[in-house]
């Protein structure tokens, strides 16, 4: 089987499983007990925080552990304690969109390319914005915003940054300016269920969960320490220039065979590539592909029985369902990329010969 749907999840990091297996076979305690057995776990888990703190720039009581992005997010919109209605932009992930827009928040437009409109986020903040969140990098396309420039904005306005970089870490740097950041480990080699919410110091922000005041009163809950563990692993990783070459050969082929690429011209991560094939189903590409043991996504949502393009590639005036995602990671190889080449080379071309769209 090749894999290339990282930017879903990914298989977990053979560091991650080094570190996280001992916490599930041999000490398994839970880190809030007061016997011997939480001791391996706490220690566990005050490391992983330690080491997400210094990825993300921040102090270690800065970070709340979360079951991942999405409570992470829900945690940032709705746990935030300031008057008024957020802004988000227009390809957030759902995890963001359905808690603002439950908040009564706007929608901040982005170009052909994916980019925040910056001039549109100047026009739409008001005194009643309590927060603006614009994701690092988005897990469709790839598009990395310029979070340098929207923090400028947002700040001179008074309000707060939230970022979401759960595609980001494990992949690049942190971003710098924020006042939330949003991740989660399992896009990178960590394992599913384990997430944070990085909070600047001096904000308050409401538990979404009530019980036994773990993380410092901010998310109860049984702290998770082996996904937890996994992510701390993965906020040390870095993708190196090989993800990059590889996917940049991918994409080549890809052109090749008809494809256009999204966002072509963008800042992109280096591991994304979404690609059109004018009249190709995007759905009919992924199952023809999964049937020859290749793993990919398509860029299409289906809405009472039709395929179109998705929510985020709409809010770039794409409206065709003929597009996939392809994104690499840790475990990519030169010779997936070969045997995916070949194979989609075939797959498209079946696919044309029998005329279906
Ligand atoms: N935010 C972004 C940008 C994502 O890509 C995802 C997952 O696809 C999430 C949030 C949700 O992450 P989790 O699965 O950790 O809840």
């Amino acid at each position: 089987m090749i894999y290339l749907d990282h930017n879903a999840t990914s298989p977990p990091h053979p560091q991650v499983l080094g570190e996280a297996l001992p916490l599930l076979t041999e000490h398994w305690g839970n880190p809030s007990s007061s016997h011997s057995l939480s001791r391996r776990p706490i220690e566990a888990v005050e490391r992983a925080r330690q080491r997400l703190a210094t990825w993300a720039g921040c102090l270690p009581k800065e970070v709340v552990f979360t079951s991942g992005a999405t409570e992470a997010n829900h945690l940032a919109l709705r746990g935030i304690d300031r008057p008024g209605r957020p802004l988000f932009s227009a390809v957030e992930h759902p995890s963001v969109r359905a808690p603002a827009e439950a908040l009564g928040g706007e929608v901040l437009p982005v170009d052909r390319r994916g980019a925040l409109d910056l001039a549109a986020l100047e026009r739409q903040l008001t005194e009643r914005t309590s927060l603006v969140s614009v994701m690092a990098a988005n897990n469709e396309t790839g598009v990395l915003q310029d979070l340098d420039s929207v923090a400028e904005v947002v700040h001179a306005a008074g309000a707060l940054l939230h970022v979401d970089a759960a595609q980001v870490v494990g992949r690049l740097p942190a971003p710098s300016c924020w006042d939330l950041l949003t991740v989660t480990g399992h896009k990178s080699g960590g394992i599913k269920g384990g997430g944070a919410l990085c909070i600047r110091e001096g904000l308050k922000v409401e538990a979404q969960t009530l019980g036994g005041g773990q993380e410092r009163g901010r998310r109860s809950g049984t702290v998770n320490p082996a996904p937890l563990v996994s992510l701390g692993v993965v906020a040390t990783l870095v993708h190196g220039p090989e993800i990059r070459a590889m996917r940049d050969r991918l994409q080549s082929a890809c052109v090749e065979l008809g494809g256009v690429v999204t966002a072509a011209g963008a800042r992109r991560l280096s591991n994304t590539l979404n690609v059109r094939f004018p009249g190709v189903s995007g759905e009919l590409v992924v199952m023809g592909m999964d049937l020859e043991g290749i793993c990919l996504s398509a860029g299409s949502a289906c809405h009472s029985g039709a395929a179109t393009a998705s929510e985020v590639l709409r809010a770039m005036g794409i409206e065709t369902a003929d597009i996939v995602r392809l994104s690499l990671g840790w475990s990519t190889t030169e010779a997936d990329i070969d045997t995916a080449i070949v194979i989609l080379e075939r797959v498209l071309g079946r696919i044309r010969a029998q005329g279906v769209a």
